[in-house]
């Protein structure tokens, strides 16, 4: 179990700010913007790179139409989505996420 079992078991306080049956979206405790929301599924997938199968991919997607209702809430027409997959790419909390994050001007490439 991660951290973020934790929050959607409301063991933990967040800062929700969207909430469906599949999905749960809360404000990152660091935040890098004025707006970084993490999108996560409640059913937990370790991430991208393990998620596997129909069941999987579906609920990634319905976890990228909750990163854009957070845009739409937090009233953003540019952001950015993005999922650290691996310790290598920057993943610290395994259970799968998507930083949602703008408010700001974001910089290409990322480090
Ligand atoms: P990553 O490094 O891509 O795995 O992202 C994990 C994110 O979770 C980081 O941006 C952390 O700031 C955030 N985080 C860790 N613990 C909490 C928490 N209790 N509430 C909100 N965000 C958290």
């Amino acid at each position: 179990m991660t951290i973020f079992t934790k929050i959607i078991n409301r063991e933990i306080p967040s800062d929700i700010v969207y909430e469906d049956d599949d999905v749960l979206a809360f404000r990152d405790i660091n935040p890098v913007a004025p707006t970084h929301v993490l999108v996560i599924p409640k059913r937990p997938i370790v991430s991208v790179g393990a998620a596997d199968g129909t069941d999987d991919a579906a609920l990634m997607g319905k976890c990228m139409a909750a990163c854009r209702a957070v845009a739409e809430l937090e009233g953003l027409t540019d952001f950015r989505v993005v999922s650290n997959s691996g310790a290598g790419a920057g993943q610290s909390v395994f259970h799968l996420h998507f930083h949602v994050i703008g408010g700001r001007k974001l910089g290409w490439p990322p480090g």
